[in-house]
């Protein structure tokens, strides 16, 4: 009785104060998926440039599957989590060549997909198709532990079930797109992490968090551990006023970007030694550095990275990469043909400010 309640109340809600965002305006699969997967870990103000421009320039299955990785990574660049885009890209060939451009509504093969889990495929089914699925995100978990004071960790994969069993039974099957977009929206705009906003909530009575003034105590998190702190040293390479740039083997972290080679800077070692080094070691260059540009800081996941920057002259050698899996000599007015990572991204604005 108290879930139809919820339901009834949060819709009623929902129609009234969910935001006007582009991929509310359609009905096409492919454009909600690209939007749930642009929208994971990454905030919706965040999103909106990107997902308009994405769409702009891929607005079907088509046209992503059949484009050159580095473009598509180029239109991913600074939103971060790269495999997103290198998965999409290869989800959306295999949607064009073996399903016709048509998106798969079957649940089998919507998540034989590359890049596609529980989350997306959820997501995508309930929005896009009408599938009774729960989708259970960050926003989602927090609602679920507010109201029903759930004692899990939100940021516990262990415990994901007890939250997706939750998600389930609350769900309304009859209208699953409207309600995970409410429940999402809710914990988006009211039932934010710190002080939520429970005057304005439509759920204060059936909220155990609310009406035992535990909102402050809920969702419980495990306490995160600390991150290691890797000190790199990288090189700007300059030689007949042209730029030194190397590409990213095409799996792992930052995969298939380009950027200024370098790497860490070793125990007892300067990062003016470790940048030449790094150098030679990756490319086979001989270089010697000119100056000191900056020290870019830049948090990922499980990490953070202190990176000192030098622009450096090349003295001699062919190039024979160790590492990188390609390389450019780019004029300055090319260089931002080419997808970097932030932190490289942050080194190019302070050394050409208008580029
Ligand atoms: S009453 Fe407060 S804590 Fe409970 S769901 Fe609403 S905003 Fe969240």
């Amino acid at each position: 009785m108290s879930e139809t309640l919820i339901r009834k109340k949060l819709l009623t809600w929902y129609k009234k104060n969910q935001r006007v965002l582009p991929w509310r305006k359609t009905d096409d699969p492919y454009r909600i998926w690209v939007s749930e997967v642009m929208l994971q870990q990454t905030r919706v103000a965040t999103v909106i440039p990107y997902y308009e421009r994405f769409i702009r320039r891929f607005p079907e299955p088509e046209s992503l599957g059949a484009a050159d990785l580095q473009e598509v990574l180029k239109h991913w660049e600074g939103l971060g989590y790269y495999a997103r885009a290198r998965n999409l890209h290869k989800a959306a060939g295999i949607v064009w060549k073996e399903h016709g451009g048509a998106v798969p509504s079957d649940d089998k093969d919507f998540l034989r997909l590359p890049g596609v889990g529980e989350y997306i495929a959820a997501a995508v089914l309930s929005i896009a198709f009408g599938k009774p699925r729960a989708a259970v995100d960050g926003n989602v978990k927090r609602v679920l532990s507010r109201l029903f004071l759930i004692p899990e960790a939100v940021n516990d994969s262990a415990k994901h079930k007890k939250f997706k069993k939750q998600a389930d039974t609350l769900l309304d099957v009859s209208r699953p797109a409207a309600y995970n977009q409410a429940v999402m929206e809710l914990g988006a705009l009211i039932c934010v992490p710190r002080n939520p906003e429970c005057a304005v909530c439509p759920l204060p009575e059936h909220c155990r968090a609310f009406r035992e003034g535990k909102t402050d105590e809920y969702p419980k998190r495990k306490a995160a551990k600390s991150v290691p702190v890797y000190h790199i040293a990288a090189a700007i390479l300059f030689h007949n006023e042209k730029i030194f740039i190397v590409r990213r083997q095409e799996k792992g972290l930052l995969g298939g970007l380009w950027e200024f080679p370098g790497g860490k800077v070793k125990k007892g070692e300067n990062a003016q030694a470790a940048c030449i080094r790094e150098l030679r070691e990756k490319t086979a260059l001989r270089a010697e550095v000119q100056s000191y540009l900056c020290r870019v800081k830049h948090a990922y996941t499980h990490f953070k990275i202190e990176m000192d920057v030098f622009l450096c002259a090349y003295i001699s050698g062919a190039v024979l990469l160790k590492g990188p899996t390609d390389y450019r000599w780019v004029r300055k007015a090319e260089i931002r043909d080419y997808p970097f990572p932030k932190s490289h991204l942050k080194a190019l604005a302070r050394l050409f400010p208008a580029v």
